[in-house]
């Protein structure tokens, strides 16, 4: 067991990722389908927020925990002012 504990701490993140991301979850986002790839030749995929808004990302945003949301948590931010509520 500690030997499959210390492979996670010392490799954090897959050293290979699949091509196509469909079908993946990265916090919030549910990947639905790779849609085309940007002028940086990165992959852009359509995704659903848990919140149900769906909106481009790219791939490397979503492997890096770049992006987490559709940024709904955010505008809550905006909306309540300094009510924090963390939990
Ligand atoms: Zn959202």
């Amino acid at each position: 067991m500690k030997t499959i504990i210390d492979t996670l701490i010392f490799k954090p993140l897959p050293i290979s990722w699949p091509s196509d991301l469909s079908g993946l979850v990265f916090e919030n986002w549910l990947v639905l389908k790779k849609v085309k790839s940007n002028k940086y030749h990165q992959s852009v995929y359509l995704c659903r927020c848990t919140c149900g808004k769906e909106k481009e990302v790219i791939g490397t945003s979503l492997r890096t925990g770049k992006s987490k949301c559709c940024g709904h948590n955010r505008l809550d931010k905006m909306q309540n002012g300094n009510n924090r509520n963390n939990s």
